[in-house]
């Protein structure tokens, strides 16, 4: 019988989720079929039971349900706990267990795209909200020496290196952030700032850049902002938002079904659909 699998989210209509999965099952042969559920906040706990019982396969969990949903599991991995988020369920037999695969996916995706490895970096993360979440704790399971936290509301950045780890970590306001840029080997931009529509938008100023590092932005709605563009002509390696979204999925779709999907091919399926 074909597995279903699918999205749970408010809203999930421009999700490039089920491009990437779907194309997926088709080539690696397997019977499945990735589905587009809306849901409204005050149903998660409902549609959680209706993954139950109707035996769905497993499914991604996108804002804002990705907190909501963690009451309603039999089982949250540790590093999904740590960051109060779930984006991926697995049915297993019945018991449904919750991962994120955010945070890893974008390590992934920076280790690959950029073939670095972090060890002994030092790291600037610009943002403090839910993608910087994931981000950060999944930064701090590898050996950087340093990932250091700006956010427009320091307050939010200092909680999240007190959770994290006030060893290796400081945080800055976003001032004080473009002061030092020189010192970091990795800078990641994970607000929304830049963004369609406010494409002209810059998190901080690129001035006290280092050439020669590396500069990475989440955002994948313009693929290019105007930041990693600025960051570019003053001589950073950059990357963009679409790794991290290819990623996430292809660590979702590998716990669903145990196989590593072509990730060239999602990824080119998503570039071609941001491009239209
Ligand atoms: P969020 O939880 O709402 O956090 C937003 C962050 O942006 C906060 O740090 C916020 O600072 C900051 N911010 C917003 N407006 C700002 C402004 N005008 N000036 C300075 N800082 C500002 O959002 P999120 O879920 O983390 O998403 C952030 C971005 O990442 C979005 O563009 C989203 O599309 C993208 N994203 C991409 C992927 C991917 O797969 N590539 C995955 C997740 C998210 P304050 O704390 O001061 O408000």
């Amino acid at each position: 019988m074909e597995k279903v699998y699918g999205l749970i989210g408010f809203p999930v209509e421009h999700s490039l989720s089920p491009l990437m999965h779907n194309d997926a099952f088709v080539r690696l042969g397997i019977p499945a079929r990735y589905h587009l559920f809306s849901v409204e906040p005050e149903q998660v706990g409902a549609a959680i039971a209706g993954v139950r019982a109707l035996g769905i396969a497993g499914v991604n969990v996108t804002i804002p349900h990705k907190p909501a949903v963690i009451p309603f599991l039999d089982e949250v991995d540790e590093q999904a706990r740590r960051i109060g988020a779930v984006n991926t369920i697995v049915n297993d037999n019945g018991r449904l267990v919750g991962y994120n695969t955010d945070g890893p996916g974008y390590v992934k995706a920076l280790e690959e795209e950029m073939d670095v490895s972090l060890d002994d970096r030092r790291i600037l993360v610009i943002g403090a909200g839910g993608g910087a979440r994931g981000i950060y704790f999944s930064l701090l399971s590898t050996a950087a020496e340093r990932i250091d936290i700006a956010n427009r509301t320091v307050e939010k950045a200092e909680r999240l290196v007190r959770e994290g780890d006030a060893r290796r970590s400081a945080y800055f306001s976003l001032a004080e952030a473009e002061k030092r840029l020189a010192e970091y080997d990795i800078i990641i931009n994970t607000t929304s700032v830049g963004m369609h529509p406010h494409v002209e938008a810059q998190p901080l100023s690129l001035e006290r850049l280092r050439p020669g590092g590396i500069v990475s932005d989440i955002i994948y709605n313009p693929m290019e902002t105007k930041w990693l563009n600025e960051a570019k002509a003053r001589g950073a390696r950059v990357q963009n938002g679409v790794g991290m979204l290819v990623y996430q999925g292809a660590l979702a779709f590998e716990k669903w079904t145990g196989q590593w999907p072509d990730v060239n091919r999602m990824k080119q399926l998503v570039i071609e659909a941001l491009r239209r």
